[in-house]
């Protein structure tokens, strides 16, 4: 239940709430998840009037606040392929016009299209506390409660040359049911996520001209410590078409090496 709610007009009076013992007092992105929390008694700072919510080009790297609303990345004019058509498949417009970049890091799971794409283009999280940004894989890799301050400012990450996102689902509007997101940057590195299941999407990288082999050996495996055992058959299968179906020159493979 939420008891109190503090809108600050900069990071320093957000900071000094955020500190305080009590009562409890966490961020507020768009508060699709948040508002919807009911166990303790619960302070919030909206993070709107910080001016967080601006997209920047700087040479080859986008930065993105963390008040950026999905749907702002969703018709950013030019924004790379994978990323627009993930935070569309995310969630439903009204949601899109609300839900933010920070809320989707600290609430995201492994059904998470945006949060996918967030792991393949090897996104970097600022905090408040001003300390090197943290790259999102190690920090996902670890309790991501555990965070590294109270409050995510924005990401930045490299522009890459090519990056695409495709999913399977009941219908196009349905949430899917398997997805993946691919990149790969002109010096050939390749980072390509899958999801659908489990805490978070699973990261393969590589610049071997055999990755979609090594990703689809890798699934065939169905090892426990990646998660991948939560995937369903179908699941399955369907992630090796998805996979096929996204990289280009599908990684020099032919259709009969196709396990
Ligand atoms: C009906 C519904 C269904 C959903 N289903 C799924 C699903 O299946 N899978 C999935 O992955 N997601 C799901 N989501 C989550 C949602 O789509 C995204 O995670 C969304 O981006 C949340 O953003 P928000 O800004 O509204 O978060 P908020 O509600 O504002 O915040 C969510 C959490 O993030 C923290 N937070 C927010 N901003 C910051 C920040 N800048 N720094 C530090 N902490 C911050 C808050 O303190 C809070 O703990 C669902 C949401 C809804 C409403």
């Amino acid at each position: 239940m939420i008891i109190e709610y503090h809108r600050p007009e900069n990071l320093e009076q957000a900071k000094r709430l955020l500190n305080r013992k009590s009562p409890i007092t966490v961020p507020m992105g768009g508060g699709t998840v948040i508002s919807r929390y009911n166990e303790k008694p619960l302070a919030v700072v909206d993070l709107q009037a910080l001016g967080l919510n601006k997209i920047t080009f700087d040479s080859d790297r986008c930065h993105m606040g963390s008040m950026v609303r999905l749907q702002d990345i969703v018709e950013y004019p030019g924004m790379s392929t994978g990323l627009a058509k993930a935070a569309r498949r995310e969630t439903n417009i009204n949601l899109r016009r609300v839900a933010t970049v920070g809320g989707a890091l600290m609430t995201g799971d492994g059904k998470s299209p945006f949060l996918g794409c967030l792991l393949a283009l090897d996104v970097r999280v600022f905090w408040e506390s001003g300390t090197k940004p943290v790259s999102l894989n190690d920090w996902m890799s670890s309790d991501r409660l555990k965070s590294p301050g109270k409050l995510i400012t924005g990401i930045d990450f490299s522009v890459p040359h090519e990056s695409d996102y495709e999913d399977i689902a009941r219908s196009p509007e349905d949430k899917p049911i398997v997805f993946v997101n691919y990149a790969k940057w002109k010096t050939g590195d390749i980072r390509i996520v899958y999801g659908g299941s489990g805490t978070r999407p699973i990261l393969h990288t590589g610049g071997s001209p055999n990755i979609v082999k090594e990703i689809f050996n890798r699934v065939t495996r169905s090892s426990t410590t990646d998660g991948f055992s939560t995937y369903t058959d179908y699941q399955q299968s369907a992630l090796k078409i998805l996979i096929d179906r996204i990289i280009p020159g599908n990684g020099n493979m032919n259709e009969k090496d196709i396990p």
